[in-house]
């Protein structure tokens, strides 16, 4: 499979032309920076650690989407209905790693869903799907006699709390016990605040040293506790689970996927 990687000179970007160039059955077609960046006609292969890839970072994104089957796409989100557009013209997969798009730009991306194949998560992370998965299940199992907490701890750098994954946590939790988050959400505890409400889904955030990222998903209950977590020590796992989406995108009808049906939970 022919993969194309557009903003290959991104921190996402540099992990994602490693990771084809590992990858069994992956053929790196190609990559692309924005005009003006200084890495345009160096090797993809930025960084040491492995071999130069022999090809050159280029600026037309067009004739990527054309010599690809898929384009990995980690950039900014102003540049998605761009893309978009160039998956349906030449009938290129694409898998969508970019965040933060507003309501345009998602519409867009939805439109060209009816002609193209397009996997988008905001994480793509293996473990971190299963979790959600798993966490979804437990919630629609056990009862509110177990109480969720979700837990989570950063670098010290990061500036939003909860993180967005805690709140994905206890969003698939809620909607596992059929309520919406806001109304059971229960996120600064401090001082003499009363006894737990039986329903709630509390979060507890830690922050210090360069932790990657780590969260917990506890379901308390009475003499017995069960705990679900992920600890992520390396970005790289987005870029291996942005790449085993392509492969898996391959033969799809178009349609708007994500994680969750690529690990096949979302059926
Ligand atoms: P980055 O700034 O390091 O990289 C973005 C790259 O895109 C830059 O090299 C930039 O020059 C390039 N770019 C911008 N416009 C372009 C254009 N028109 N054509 C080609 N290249 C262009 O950022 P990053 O940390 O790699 O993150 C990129 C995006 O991926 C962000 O939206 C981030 O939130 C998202 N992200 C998603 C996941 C996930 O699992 N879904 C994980 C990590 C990061």
């Amino acid at each position: 499979m022919k993969i194309g990687i557009v903003g290959c000179a991104g921190r996402m970007g540099q992990m994602l032309v490693r990771e084809v160039l590992v990858t069994d059955g992956c053929e790196l077609s190609g990559g692309t920076e924005r005009p003006g960046h200084r890495a345009l006609g160096r090797d993809l292969v930025i960084a040491s650690g492995l071999d130069a890839s022999g090809l050159i970072v280029q600026e037309d994104t067009s004739a990527l989407f054309q010599a690809s089957d898929v384009v990995i796409d980690f950039t900014v989100a102003t540049i998605t209905p761009y893309h978009v557009a160039l998956a349906v013209k030449f009938g290129t997969n694409l898998i969508l790693g970019t965040t933060g798009h507003d309501e345009s730009q998602l519409s867009s991306i939805k439109v060209a869903a009816e002609r193209a194949t397009i996997v988008k998560a905001m994480n793509f992370s293996v473990g971190i799907n299963t979790l959600f998965a798993l966490t979804q299940q437990l919630a629609e199992t056990l009862d509110d006699g177990f109480d969720i907490e979700i837990v989570e701890m950063h670098h010290k750098h990061k500036v939003d709390a909860p993180s967005g994954t805690a709140i994905g946590l206890g969003e698939v939790a809620a909607k596992g016990r059929g309520v919406s988050l806001a109304d059971v959400a229960r996120r600064n505890r401090d001082g003499i605040i009363g006894e737990r409400n039986r329903g709630d889904i509390g979060f507890a955030v830690l922050r210090g040293g360069d932790v990657v990222g780590e969260h917990k998903v506890i379901f308390a209950g009475t003499s017995e506790r069960i705990e679900l977590g992920h600890i992520a020590s390396s970005r790289q796992i987005f870029s291996a689970g942005a790449v085993r989406a392509a492969l898996w995108s391959s033969h799809k009808s178009p349609g708007l996927y994500n994680m969750l049906d690529v690990l096949g939970f979302g059926k």
